[in-house]
């Protein structure tokens, strides 16, 4: 195993602040993996693996290891007339994959089409879009326990996958994913229920779509939507919408007739954190080097922030406004370092 000593990780993350490491390696096989916990243990040093760096936040420079995930590979294991079994490596580009089945014309994932990241990353919270989450088509994830150093394999019900949660995100770097096993359909049902996919297909004049009109038309929203990284450093959405009880819901419905909310049981309502955090007033507004992008508010973004920290500032100034103004706590949906 290789480490390089204070490296700056400002090329390894999308808010591409100016923070270090002080040592860092890259995992490409089963046995990098072990080495690195290893060596965590041995030099009494934090680890901590990345994919993209598109899902987290450094506030500070890091003092530690950080180990980045390039372990490859996409393999069937199995198919039958209706499925196709495929394991893929941690470190795959996750918007590769979902292209490579999408041409296969294996479905269940392309709603997830240009998700940043990688294959590994995407159990952790659980990625979702477009009604569509990743729990739907994980079979197995294979990771390294670093607390009893053994190897471990989770079938989907141990994953303990919620929304934007899993058990892998509610123990934060006790387990390092080395692959994750998907079960995609050969004759799958697509999902257009969202109305700006079944608006891209009527406008492209698409009837019958494919796997591959369904792709082609999440990547032109989100293209059209967020911010592109290589840009505007960000995240994605920096928040996790709110899940509150139905009083709740009707008390503030009440109040502001035009928040916008969906039931998620008969007693739950999840709101729209972009909503609330425009109604305070934060869409398209920059503070000193950092922002809320115009053309959707929950989407913090960096104008050249040189330190996490000035991005951490912000996220608690919505937090402050938004539990002000509708007695909500916003949660960070990105991970803070
Ligand atoms: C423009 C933009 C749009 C986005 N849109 C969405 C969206 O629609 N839906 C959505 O759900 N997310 C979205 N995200 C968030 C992000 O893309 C996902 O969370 C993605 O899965 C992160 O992958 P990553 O490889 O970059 O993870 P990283 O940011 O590198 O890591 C995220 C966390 O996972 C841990 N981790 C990463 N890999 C491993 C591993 N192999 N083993 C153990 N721990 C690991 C890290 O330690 C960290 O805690 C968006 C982000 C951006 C920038």
């Amino acid at each position: 195993m290789q480490t390089t000593n204070n490296i700056s990780l400002k090329p390894y993350h999308s808010f591409a602040c100016e923070e270090t490491a002080s040592h860092f390696s890259i995992i490409t096989c089963n046995k990098d993996i072990e080495a690195v916990a290893t060596w965590s243990k041995t030099n009494n040093q934090p680890l901590l693996i990345l994919g993209s760096g598109s899902n987290v936040l450094f506030t500070k420079d890091f003092d530690g290891i950080v180990a980045k995930m390039e372990l490859m590979g996409i393999k069937k294991l199995n198919e039958t007339a209706s499925e196709v079994l495929l394991e893929v490596g941690a470190g795959e580009n996750w918007h590769y994959f979902v292209s490579y089945c999408v041409q296969k014309g294996w479905g269940g994932i392309e709603n997830l089409s240009l998700i940043p990241g990688t294959v590994g990353a995407s159990p952790i919270q659980n990625i979702g879009a477009y009604g569509v989450e990743v729990k739907d088509t994980i079979k197995h994830v294979s990771a390294y326990d670093t607390i009893n150093d053994t190897w471990v394999n989770f079938n989907n019900n141990e994953c303990d996958f919620g929304y934007r949660t899993s058990l892998f995100k509610n123990a934060p770097n006790r387990y390092i994913i080395s692959k994750v096993q998907f079960t995609l359909q050969k004759q799958p049902t697509l999902k257009t229920d969202y109305g700006v996919i079944r608006e891209v297909l009527h406008d492209r004049n698409i009837k019958k779509p494919s796997l591959v009109d369904i792709s082609n038309a999440i990547i032109q929203i989100r293209t059209e939507k967020l911010p592109d990284p290589k840009k505007l450093g960000n995240a994605g959405s920096f928040f996790k919408n709110p899940l509150i009880p139905i009083d709740q819901f009707e008390q503030l419905k009440n109040k502001f007739p035009q928040m916008i909310a969906y039931p998620t049981t008969d007693t739950t309502y999840k709101l729209a954190a972009g909503w609330l955090i425009e109604a305070c007033g934060f869409k398209g507004i920059k503070i000193g080097n950092v922002g809320c992008y115009d053309k959707q508010a929950l989407v913090i973004v960096s104008y050249g922030a040189l330190s996490g920290k000035e991005i951490f500032d912000f996220s608690e100034s919505i937090i402050q406004s938004v539990r002000e103004k509708f007695n909500i706590t916003l949660e960070r949906e990105v991970n803070i370092l």
